[in-house]
């Protein structure tokens, strides 16, 4: 028997549960994994509440997320004994995922945990941070320079804008942080931001076109957010939006893109294929300083993610949440 958390529907009452699971109720999968961490991304938190239609299968273990031991393989890749890392490919919405001790997992989904990490900080780094790493490869690929100007990191303190700003001021850009938490500036100015801004600037309506001010935009936010931010962007410039926040839609004006020749780059994390994840998490590896890392990691148990579900959702999280299964 594992410990896990279940989602379940009985009726139509939608619960996550803390529980125990056995073997058999593992899903198909050529590689069972010995979970170390976990974490706690905002779909997570979407997943274990039920606020959105993430998990598409019941029951169904959430946790899009879990780095952990092979302890049994038939994959020609992975061995008993090597040590892994899973984000995404739907595990935790349409398969059941790293939330429990114990996963059962295609090979094909997993990368070798990079050396530079232990478990519990590729956890710290999640989805999030490594979505994050994607949306600095996108202004990377496009040329994006410090150089240029300064960037703006929307959803400052959350995960995706906490390893977002590390990397981008490790890179020598000048960030611009966008939180509705300026309580948290000393936190975001530690983690590399050189100005910290009310996202209050940023989420309602304004116009099509504002002042250019951003070289680069990392949003991890959307709707009159996003929309903001692209009306900011200099000429030529870039913006990789990868979250919704604030929400899902995009209620603007195509004036920055035909007028300005910014670009919207669109940045899943879910689907990316193998290569682009390994290129990702090298990059993490080479660039995300440990102790930036460790400021903004918080461990909590598997029965405490329920709560830290609902307060992900609520953007009451700073940083990154890391979950540690066995505890
Ligand atoms: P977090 O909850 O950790 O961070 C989100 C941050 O957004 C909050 O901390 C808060 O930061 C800000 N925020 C919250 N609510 C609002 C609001 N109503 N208006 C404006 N800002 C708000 O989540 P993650 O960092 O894990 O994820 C961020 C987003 O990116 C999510 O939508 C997530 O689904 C998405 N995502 C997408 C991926 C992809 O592959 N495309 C991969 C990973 C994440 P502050 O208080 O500092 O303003």
């Amino acid at each position: 028997m594992f410990k896990a958390l279940l989602v379940d529907k009985p009726g139509d009452r939608y619960q996550c549960t803390l529980t125990e699971l056995d073997d058999a109720q593992l899903p198909e999968g050529n590689v069972t994994v010995r979970v170390a961490y976990s974490t706690i991304n905002y779909k997570d938190g979407l997943a274990i509440t039920g606020r959105s239609p993430v998990i598409r299968k019941f029951p169904l273990v959430p946790g899009i997320d879990c780095a952990g031991t092979v302890e049994a393989s038939t994959h020609p890749d992975f061995k008993p004994g090597e040590s892994v890392v899973l984000n995404g490919w739907g595990v935790g919405e349409s398969h059941s995922g790293g939330l429990a001790q114990k996963a059962r997992l295609s090979g094909d989904w997993l990368i070798p945990m990079p050396a530079a990490f232990t478990p519990r900080q590729a956890m710290a780094i999640g989805t999030a941070g490594y979505a994050a790493m994607l949306c600095v490869q996108a202004l990377e690929r496009h040329g994006v320079t410090p150089a240029q100007g300064e960037v703006l990191v929307t959803g400052a303190s959350g995960g995706v804008g906490s390893v977002a700003i590390a990397l981008l001021s490790g890179r020598g850009f000048r960030v611009v942080a966008s939180t509705g938490k300026l309580d948290e500036t000393g936190y975001l100015k530690d983690l590399g931001a050189a100005e910290v801004i009310d996202r209050a600037l940023l989420s309602a309506p304004g116009k099509p076109l504002a002042r250019e001010r951003w070289a680069g935009v990392v949003d991890a936010v959307g709707s009159h957010t996003l929309v903001n931010a692209c009306a900011a962007t200099k000429y030529g410039g870039a913006v990789a939006a990868c979250g919704l926040a604030q929400g899902m839609d995009f209620p603007g004006t195509v004036a920055p893109f035909i007028l300005r020749g910014v670009t919207l780059y669109g940045v899943d994390s879910v689907m990316a294929p193998k290569g682009k994840r390994i290129a990702a998490w090298n990059a993490l590896a080479a660039e995300l300083d440990p102790l930036r890392l460790a400021a903004i990691t918080h461990e909590i148990t598997l029965a405490e993610a329920l709560a830290a579900a609902s307060d992900i959702l609520a953007g009451k999280v700073r940083g990154r949440l890391v979950v540690n299964v066995n505890k």
